[in-house]
């Protein structure tokens, strides 16, 4: 039976970024202070995620595909690309105004490439970190388009602080920015689809201003979507073991456990993804075992037939699947 799969992470370089991905979430970060992703399970390209240990050392995630379609994807084993991608990302300062088509767009301005629903699981804030959220009401495609030439954006756009342990899910035609002082967990389809609406005035080391796509963006966005807030958690429970879920779309689900002892997660026939975002513990399948401390993230394979975790303290793992 395949084992539960650990990979490198691929780690991003990018202006806005920090250092802690390395100090809270313990990824192998240099010198700089401008580590801003780390891609955790990927499968976009050139960006493939390579399994860290073991007898499958060094394979790449679309290897294990192949090789093992119906044992790590099993009802989706016809799967061509690995449908999510998973990152934690460190924002130090604003990221661009930004918003992601949806897949009927995107295959529009790109053949092979997918639309981009995303949700962000809060992990770290300063106490007054925000986000943009969506447009405030009412805002429509002529007042968009005049905010952006008057250099009036940021009073059109939906502002709210957000704090640890916040979920925001944000559909594809959302307007969206990550502020500073955020460290978060997202998920998202398998897509780097984005255009980018504003980006505060900014420019680069050689003076110039990041490319803006206004008529991309106009295009792409969602006027009825209006202003979007964290999610209000969904309480479950399952063999007496009480979780939350965050989110269910279309692309993905996101459940909450938070735990002090031992408990299961039944598999079903698909792949399951742990995100570990407070604590350790030791996971345990009928394929291995696997240590995980905060910021490790597991791929489980479908043929496990459930999941054991044992916490050594206090735990908080993010469960992530495809809806069937
Ligand atoms: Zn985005």
């Amino acid at each position: 039976m395949l084992p539960p799969f650990v990979f490198e992470p691929l780690l991003k370089r990018i202006r806005w970024g920090g250092r802690r991905l390395g100090s809270l979430l313990q990824k192998p970060i240099g010198d700089g202070n401008d580590y801003a992703e780390s891609w955790e399970i990927a499968d976009h390209g050139d960006d493939q995620s390579r399994v860290t240990g073991g007898q499958f050392a060094g394979f790449t995630l679309r290897q294990l595909m192949q090789a093992y379609p119906l044992e790590l994807l099993g009802a989706q084993a016809e799967m061509p690309q690995f449908p999510l991608l998973i990152k934690f990302l460190d924002a130090n300062d604003w990221l661009s105004l930004q918003v992601h088509p949806d897949d009927k767009l995107a295959r529009r301005y790109a053949p092979h490439e997918n639309g981009k629903t995303e949700a962000w699981v809060i992990l770290d804030a300063q106490p007054d970190s925000r986000i943009c959220a969506g447009l405030k009401s009412g805002v429509d495609a002529a007042a968009l388009q005049e905010g952006l030439q008057s250099g009036h954006i940021e009073d059109l756009l939906h502002m709210i602080p957000v704090k640890s342990g916040d979920c925001v899910f944000v559909p594809a035609g959302t307007v969206h920015a990550i502020g500073p002082g955020i460290l978060l967990a997202e998920v998202q389809q398998q897509s780097n689809l984005t255009f980018r609406l504003h980006d505060w005035g900014r420019v680069d080391a050689n003076g110039q201003p990041r490319e803006i796509h206004v008529e991309q963006s106009i295009e792409c966005t969602d006027f009825v979507r209006g202003p979007v807030s964290p999610v209000p958690p969904v309480t479950l429970c399952d063999q007496n073991h009480i979780f939350e879920e965050l989110v269910r779309c279309e692309y993905f689900v996101i459940r909450r456990h938070r735990a002090l002892e031992r408990f299961t997660i039944p598999v079903l026939d698909q792949f399951r993804i742990l995100m570990f975002v407070e604590g350790n513990a030791v996971v345990r399948t009928g394929g291995g075992t696997v240590s995980a401390r905060l910021g490790t993230t597991v791929l489980i394979p479908a043929e496990s037939s459930s999941i054991e975790i044992r916490p050594n303290c206090g735990l908080q793992v993010l469960e992530i699947l495809c809806p069937k």
